[in-house]
């Protein structure tokens, strides 16, 4: 028994997906131009397919899982279940306007036409703020659409904004934050959902450690109780003896978001030789 995971062929998700894969101890041989791979050493197999397709793949159980942009989820509207934002792919589905139009509310959008890949997430969020607007569907260069006539706006992905600026548009309205994430086949057998649980809680293990740094630092043995008070640690820190008489050397991990104000805390403190490191993957 395996589980058949799609993810992206080429483009901005491929490779995240690859390494997620590989950071989660699963050894895969991504061949270029090749439409399907197995892992060697944990029993998944990997389709490379088009992004816009992975939802239907995975509704259709010709796959069990997906890895894809929740925009593409959502805009494609299969009953998937999502197992597990996956922290990379992020971009946000916006409405932009040519700069040089008076903009103000969402009400200026009344009337218009607003050219998009993404007509079903684009109305609903009409319908949500009430404004009667023309969708218009296009496929691709959506960005150029008010400049050859074609609409008075855009809705389409950014994430730094840099092509909305370099097409003369500015952004006015955010209609959805978006990120990858893996998705399931809602009716997976038991014997697929233990697999996929044991998948999961690697998936966990590895973006727990991306947002945790193991610290090491010397402190004076009478400065202890003030430097172990600034840091959380998973249980308590560790606290070792050093060779060097009234010192010890302490451990603890921190998350990255803290790191800054603590370690500069820590130095105040009296801490001396901190030691800042990556952890590969984190179980707790
Ligand atoms: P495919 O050939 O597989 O259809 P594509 O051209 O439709 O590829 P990409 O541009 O590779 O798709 O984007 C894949 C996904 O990456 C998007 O659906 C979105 O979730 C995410 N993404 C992140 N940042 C951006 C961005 N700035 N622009 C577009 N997509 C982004
Ligand atoms: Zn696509």
């Amino acid at each position: 028994m395996k589980l058949r995971i799609a993810i992206q062929k080429s483009g901005r998700l491929h490779e995240d997906s690859i390494k997620l894969l590989k950071e989660c101890g699963i050894d895969i041989n991504n061949g270029v131009n090749k439409l399907k791979t197995e892992a060697t050493n944990f029993p998944l197999e990997v389709f490379f397919l088009r992004d816009d397709d992975i939802p239907q793949y995975v509704e259709d159980g010709v796959a069990d899982l997906g890895i894809v942009g929740e925009n593409v989820v959502l805009e494609k509207g299969y009953p998937l279940e999502t197992v597990e934002k996956l922290g990379f792919g992020k971009c946000r589905l916006a409405i932009a306007v040519p700069k040089s139009m008076a903009y103000n509310s969402v009400q200026d959008l009344h009337g218009k036409r607003i050219a998009t890949s993404y007509p079903v997430i684009v109305k609903d969020f009409l319908k949500k703020v009430n404004i009667e607007a023309e969708i218009h569907e296009i496929s691709g260069s959506v960005e150029i659409a008010p400049g050859i006539g074609l609409a008075e706006a855009i809705c389409d992905l950014v994430s730094s904004g840099s092509t909305l600026f370099m097409n003369g548009l500015k952004e006015v309205e955010n209609v959805l934050r978006s990120e990858a994430v893996l998705v399931a086949n809602s009716k997976l057998t038991e014997e697929q959902k233990q697999l996929l649980r044991k998948l999961v809680f690697r998936i966990q293990a590895v973006k727990k450690a991306k947002n945790t740094k193991y610290v090491l630092l010397n402190a004076p043995n009478d400065k202890l109780p003030e430097i172990i008070g600034l840091l959380p640690g998973m249980k308590s820190p560790t606290v070792l003896p050093l060779a060097e008489a009234g010192w010890s050397s302490v451990h603890s991990v921190l998350n990255e978001n803290d790191f800054w104000d603590i370690i500069e805390s820590l130095k105040a403190a009296g801490a001396q030789g901190i030691l800042v490191v990556p952890i590969e993957k984190m179980v707790i």
